[in-house]
C-alpha cells in the first residue's frame, strides 16, 4: 500500500489546502490511528485511520474538474508501460487523484477533461451520450470533397462502420501537398480520426482536438490547464 504524506491526504479530502493541512497538523488537530500527530513528514497509507478534530476524513474527497490543453509527447494513460510522461505529471498542484475523460494519442494535442468525479466521467464516456469532438488534422495529400465524402456516410474500421462524421476542408497547401481538415465525431474508438483519414488516403501528420462538447482551449497554451467554472460543471451534470 502506497504511503503518502499526511498533509496531502488531508488536502485530497478537500478539508484544506496543503498549506492549511500543515497548519491543522502543527496545531495538533490531526489524529492518526487515534494518536495526535504534529510531525509534518508523517506518512500514512490507506490502512491508517486519519481524523481531523476527531472526525474521520475518508470518503470525503472533493470533486474537482480540470480542462487541459494536452501538449504532444505525453500519454493519457495512467500506467504507461514505457514510463513516458503522463498528463497527470502536468497537473502537479492538483491534490486529488483525477483521471482523464477518454484518451488522446501521445502526439495529439488539445482539449482534455480530467476529474475525480466518476459519475460525470462515465456519463461523458458512455457511447449513448454522443459527446461531439472536433478535431483539426494536418494530412498528407490534397483533400477534396470527393475524397472526404465516405467519412460523411461512415467507413468500415476493423469490421465496424463509423457513425457519419461532419467534415470540412480548412486549407490546402498545394506546394507542400498537405491539407488541413476539420472533422467532428461523437464516437471514441482507438485512433479513430487517424484511421478514418488514412482510410480515405489522407494520412494524418498532426492532430489537435479543438473541441470536446462545449469546451475548447481558448486561453490555454499546450501544457496549460484550468479549473472548470461552477457554471461549466453544472452544464456537465
Ligand atoms: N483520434 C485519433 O486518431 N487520435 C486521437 O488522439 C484522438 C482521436
Amino acid at each position: 500500500e502506497e504511503a503518502q504524506r499526511l498533509q496531502k491526504i488531508i488536502a485530497q479530502a478537500g478539508l484544506a489546502s496543503r498549506r492549511g493541512a500543515e497548519e491543522l497538523i502543527i496545531k495538533g488537530r490531526v489524529q492518526v490511528n487515534g494518536q495526535t500527530v504534529t510531525e509534518l513528514g508523517t506518512k500514512v497509507t490507506a490502512n491508517d485511520k486519519v481524523q481531523v478534530d476527531g472526525a474521520p476524513i475518508e470518503g470525503r474527497e472533493k470533486l474537482v474538474y480540470y480542462l487541459l490543453n494536452k501538449p504532444r509527447g505525453v500519454v493519457t494513460t495512467n500506467d504507461d508501460e514505457k514510463g513516458r510522461r503522463t498528463v497527470l505529471d502536468i497537473l502537479e498542484d492538483v491534490d486529488q487523484r483525477v483521471y482523464p475523460v477518454g484518451r488522446l494519442d501521445y502526439d495529439t494535442t488539445g482539449v482534455l477533461l480530467l476529474t475525480n468525479d466518476g459519475v460525470v466521467a462515465n456519463q461523458l464516456m458512455h457511447p449513448k451520450t454522443k459527446v461531439d469532438k472536433t478535431y483539426v488534422a494536418k494530412v498528407e495529400g490534397i483533400a477534396t470533397e470527393e475524397k472526404l465524402a465516405p467519412l460523411k456516410r461512415g467507413v468500415v474500421l476493423k469490421g465496424r462502420k463509423t457513425a457519419p462524421a461532419r467534415v470540412s476542408i480548412e486549407r490546402i497547401e498545394p506546394t507542400k501537398r498537405t491539407s488541413m481538415v476539420r472533422l467532428t465525431i461523437h464516437e471514441g474508438r482507438n485512433h479513430q480520426v487517424k484511421n478514418m483519414l488514412a482510410k480515405v488516403g489522407l494520412p494524418v501528420q498532426k492532430l489537435k482536438r479543438e473541441q470536446y462538447a462545449f469546451f475548447d482551449v481558448t486561453g490555454l497554451q499546450p501544457g496549460e490547464y484550468r479549473k472548470l467554472t461552477s457554471v461549466e460543471i453544472k452544464r456537465l451534470k
